[in-house]
């Protein structure tokens, strides 16, 4: 193995696990269904050999515990008490072996074993010198086009948004969050948005987040499809995989899964029973990036098209979901990765970049991001 940097004398050993709370500023308020936020709160993950490397991962929740009861605090707590001694002394390149011990620990509790585990790819990549990508078989694409929140609250401020972001370059595509609001106000509300969407030459497509019943939606998704929305997200409630199998059945818009997927047995039953046409893949909710992968291989066997979605990382997450974004074969749609615009600020040295309306997937070693050591301190939460 003369020249490369494969020949371990002998394996690493992990020696320690930091976990911190940093409260990062977002630049504006971000609205959902049903939550609102002005900062976006992660966990912090530092995974450290007897060597020199450490490797670096992150969990977020899309601001709370209201889209799958998992938190920041409960996710810090289970790897603090439960997860850091199944881990201290063990090797770290062994990642698929250690996550099935902490499955032994631990029931559930995707998102802590989503950071986990992208710690652990970050800490194998910088021993072995290989991206992430290179770890999951290696890149097809090098940026993913995104598309950007519609969730301020304010009709004026998001046409401002969307103007800015188009004419920055940095998106051509939006997201509308809806379900704040009655569905006739917030129909027209998104009419208004895409008559601004046309003139801009940008698309739209929406998210209610699980806030409408079958009723509703039959009355919404034809208005949608004349509007020309591209896509509607998780209309009905998660576990409603049956109603969402009739509306895709007559839909003439697209109808993507979010909510209702997150395990590879839930992608199987939503593929057989054909619920939706676009499945949104995010690290945090099906535990991790090979687990991830699962899942879109399930999807794309049942010919279920593929979407990158987010719970707003910081630069080391969005890192993470662009590696593991490089490797599926087809993203129609792209994906949403946008959390660092999303942010006041960020907690690497070198945030993502976006350019061209994309995201662009970092260089380097590991996941290619740098833990800003002051923004750590910054932001901690105390
Ligand atoms: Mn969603």
């Amino acid at each position: 193995m003369e020249g490369t940097a494969l020949s371990l004398d002998q394996s690493p050993r992990i020696s320690s696990i930091e976990t911190a709370i940093l409260d990062v500023p977002f630049v504006r308020l971000q609205q959902f269904a049903r939550f609102e936020s002005r900062v976006q709160s992660t966990v912090l993950i530092r995974i450290r050999t007897d060597g020199e490397h450490e490797g670096v991962g992150e969990v977020v929740t899309p601001c709370g515990p209201w889209w799958s009861g998992d938190s920041v605090e409960a996710v810090k707590s289970i790897i603090d008490l439960y997860f850091a001694r199944e881990l201290i002394g063990a090797d770290p390149l062994k990642s698929c072996d250690l996550l099935c011990k902490l499955d032994k620990v631990a029931r559930g509790n995707a998102f802590a074993k989503a950071g986990i585990e992208m710690a652990l790819l970050d800490l194998a990549g910088k021993i072995y010198q290989m991206p992430v990508y290179d770890l999951l078989g290696g890149k097809v694409r090098d940026a993913l086009p995104v598309a950007w929140p519609i969730a301020s609250g304010n009709l004026e401020q998001d046409k401002a948004e969307m103007h800015k972001m188009v004419q920055q370059s940095l998106a051509r595509s939006f997201k509308v969050k809806m379900g704040m609001m009655p569905i006739v106000d917030d129909l027209s509300r998104v009419e208004q948005l895409c008559d601004e969407a046309a003139r801009l030459g940008a698309s739209i497509r929406v998210d209610p987040n699980e806030a409408w019943t079958e009723v509703d939606a039959r009355r919404a998704l034809p208005v949608l499809a004349e509007l020309g929305v591209e896509m509607v997200e998780q209309p009905l409630a998660r576990w409603n995989l049956k109603a969402m199998a009739r509306l895709n059945s007559s839909s003439a818009v697209a109808l993507m899964l979010d909510e209702s997927i997150c395990t590879t047995q839930e992608m199987f039953e939503a593929a057989a029973l054909g619920s939706g046409s676009m499945v949104s893949l995010k690290l945090m909710k099906s535990g991790g990036l090979r687990r991830s992968q699962a899942v879109a291989h399930i999807a794309e066997a049942a010919g279920i098209s593929l979407y990158m979605g987010t719970f707003l990382e910081t630069s080391v997450g969005t890192a993470a979901s662009l590696h593991f974004a490089a490797t599926l074969q087809s993203l129609p749609l792209g994906g949403e990765t946008i959390g660092p615009l999303l942010m006041a600020d960020d907690i690497v040295t070198c945030p993502i970049t976006y350019r061209d309306g994309c995201a662009h997937l970092p260089d380097g070693v590991g996941l290619g991001v740098t833990v800003d050591e002051e923004k750590v301190t910054e932001f901690k939460r105390r």
